[in-house]
């Protein structure tokens, strides 16, 4: 298990004191440790960074640890999240039943698409538990994760991206208006996901491989760096 001591725990302490310091006391924070620390450290980054009122705590170790994610969410005020390398109703089942997150960041690209995802919104909402789907992905799914979390009860947050390529807003004309500081805050107006795909402009992106990442641990395990 990856215990790393103390020295990464006071950089990310401090990165966040920095941040709250440029942007004052009413704009929200959110960390992300990518599932990456093991369930002990993860309890130590949530520790130093209870103070600092994150919105919310993303990930803070391995999602499949769903008791060390419990144990982390109960030792914490700041809200924890998790949900988006999860990939069905069971597996949620048991993160809500063990109270590991107060946050559920279900991805519909990951869990099976809207029908999938109504199911677990609904379990998420039965156990009083809030949801901001995650979505790091194109304007279709951005569309669709945004329709999505409007239609739900538990709804607070949808994670998006507006520039990831120059010409994304060349493909896609977007149903939604994105309204005072940044928010989008209602659902768009037009027929279902609200978008109309140019295809002529899509065309002159065809597919390009990007870099496939291929992360190894030194004991030689796949790993996600
Ligand atoms: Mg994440």
């Amino acid at each position: 298990m990856p215990i790393e001591g103390m020295k990464p725990v006071r950089a990310a302490a401090a990165a966040v004191a920095a941040m709250r310091e440029a942007v004052g006391p009413d704009i929200d924070i959110m960390v992300d440790c990518h599932a990456r620390p093991s369930p002990a450290m993860g309890l130590k980054f949530g520790k130093a960074l209870d103070d600092f009122g994150l919105y919310f705590f993303e990930e803070p170790c391995w999602p499949e640890a769903v008791d060390g994610l419990a144990k982390i969410n109960a030792a914490l005020t700041t809200p924890v999240a998790s949900g988006e390398r999860v990939t069905n109703l069971e597996a949620f089942k048991d993160m809500f039943e063990k109270r590991a997150v107060e946050i559920c960041q279900l991805d519909i690209t990951h869990c099976g698409g809207l029908s999938a995802a109504k199911r677990i919104a609904a379990l998420a909402e039965a156990h009083r538990i809030a949801l901001a789907p995650h979505n790091p992905q194109g304007p279709v799914s951005t569309a669709a994760s945004l329709e999505f979390g409007f239609s739900q009860p538990s709804y607070i947050i949808c994670e998006t991206v507006h520039n990831d390529v120059p010409w994304r807003q060349d493909v896609v004309e977007e149903g939604f208006t994105i309204e005072t500081k940044g928010r989008i805050v209602r659902p768009n107006t037009e027929p279902g996901l609200g978008i109309t795909i140019n295809e002529a402009e899509v065309k002159k992106h065809p597919f390009q491989q990007e870099i496939v990442l291929r992360e190894f641990s030194p004991d030689g395990a796949v790993t996600d760096w």
